[in-house]
């Protein structure tokens, strides 16, 4: 394919993309495929002769689209949410074409100065504070990973390295299997199973805080985990507290937990997945307070952020942290400018040596959006659109209700009154009120 064909195609993809997003109601959400189904479809072997552009993406529609699972349905409520708009998608394009492997700032200048900054970006509308952001030459910042398993993996690793480090620095004599052997880092009962892996591929034991009976952590159970196991000759080195639980979106108690992992040196690190993104609305962002105890903090904004997968935000307080846990530097990777203020070699970061240009989707979304823009999307929904819902709940006589205000928030009250109420009623408002409300936001 030449660029002469590439224009033609390209403008050919982006119309297929567009048709495919607008008319994704339409598609069944869920494949009716078998597993296995693929293979007959497509041949043993890859292609000796090239074939032609419309041969493909004529099996597109044949061959894969009967299997997709359509996550961008709006029929789709399975898992979590997953990010999506035509910024990020265009975005993603050009971090294609550019296709620079930004390991290093000298691999790629412009790769590594965009994540720093807009990693500060996000972190201040997050109101994170100062001491997670890269400013001129901070001691923190920002990193996207490509998912919040690797984010909670490299923590626990720096966090592992760390502990390791101090213990032989004060008692000599200790080799690192002794201590290895001795490890113990925790997180909630309702922590994402990604929580639990890292534990296993960090080899290093984790256990599970039995979270209190609205799923969350809290400060009791922790510390009698942490005092058992230390009677016990453990070490306690790191935790993770959950910020939006997948089950059923608990918050650990951070307020709680920060001051006993501070008081107890244990590295703490917050995975808030997929909760995080509310964070940036100011009436959300006091599920946040506490964030001044973590050593490292993470959420998704490839989740509900508008950035199509992949980017997972993290933060650190020290770079030095994870610099010091995972650094190598062969004379092939080395530059003039080593690791300095904002001058940051990623690699360093992170587990992979190579890295995609993610950031370009971060700076088209949030200057495309702004954070009004942002915030709406996260909010959904205004006070204006409740006021017409009732109106037309009202007006429509089958049901009656009043509206009351929260703070600033206008609330649609719904009381069971009468004595002959029963739940077939309840069930018919409940339908009464989803279609007035599907009507009245389809206008
Ligand atoms: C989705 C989720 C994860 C895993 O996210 P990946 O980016 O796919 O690794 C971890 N923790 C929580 C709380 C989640 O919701």
């Amino acid at each position: 394919m030449d660029a002469k064909e590439f224009r033609q195609r390209g403008k050919e993809m982006v119309d297929y993309v567009a048709d495919y997003i607008e008319g994704i109601e339409g598609r069944q959400v869920y494949p009716d495929v078998e597993p296995g189904y693929l293979r007959p479809l497509i041949p043993n072997t890859a292609p000796q002769e090239p074939e032609t552009f419309e041969a493909i993406i004529k099996d597109v529609e044949r061959i894969i689209m009967p299997g997709v699972t359509h996550w961008h349905s709006p029929y789709f409520f399975a898992y979590f949410p997953t990010a999506s708009s035509y910024p990020a998608m265009l975005a993603d394009m050009l971090c294609g074409a550019i296709g620079c492997i930004g390991f290093s700032w000298a691999a790629s200048p412009a790769c590594t100065e965009l994540e720093t900054v807009m990693m500060d970006w996000l972190g201040k509308m997050l109101q994170l504070p100062e001491a997670f952001l890269a400013g001129k030459a901070g001691g923190g910042g920002g990193v996207i990973q490509g998912s919040a398993s690797e984010a909670t993996l490299v923590a626990l690793l720096a966090a592992r390295t760390k502990a390791v480090r101090h213990l032989q620095a004060t008692s000599p004599g200790l080799t690192q299997a002794m201590i290895m052997e001795k490890l113990v880092a925790y997180a909630s009962d309702q922590a994402h199973s990604s929580v639990e892996r890292a534990g296993l591929i960090g080899g290093v034991k984790l256990k599970a805080i039995p979270s209190d009976g609205k799923f969350v952590m809290r400060a009791s159970a922790l510390q009698e985990a942490l005092e058992r196991d230390k009677a016990e000759g453990l070490i306690p080195f790191f935790v993770v507290a959950t910020l939006g639980t997948t089950s059923c979106c608990s918050f650990d108690n951070l307020l709680e937990v920060g001051p006993i992992c501070h008081q107890e040196s244990l590295w703490l690190h917050i995975d808030a997945a997929y909760a995080g993104s509310a964070f940036i609305c100011p009436e959300f962002r006091p599920l946040l307070n506490g964030v001044e105890f973590a050593d490292s903090f993470n959420f998704n904004p490839h989740k509900w952020l508008l950035v199509n997968f992949d980017c997972s935000a993290m933060w650190v307080k020290k770079r030095t942290d994870l610099t010091g846990a995972f650094k190598m530097d062969p004379t092939y990777l080395q530059h003039s400018h080593q690791d300095s203020g904002l001058i940051t070699d990623y690699r360093h970061w992170q587990l992979p040596l190579g890295r995609r240009f993610r950031s370009l989707k971060m700076w088209f979304v949030f200057r495309l959006y702004g954070v009004k823009g942002l915030q709406a999307y996260i909010r959904k929904g205004s006070n204006k659109l409740n006021e017409a819902l009732l109106e037309k709940i009202n007006s429509a006589r089958k049901i009656h209700l009043v509206p009351c205000h929260l703070r600033d928030q206008f609330v649609l009250r719904f009381a069971i009154c009468s004595r002959t109420v029963e739940s077939d009623h309840v069930r018919f408002a409940w339908e009464h009120i989803q279609g007035l409300a599907t009507e009245l936001l389809r206008a």
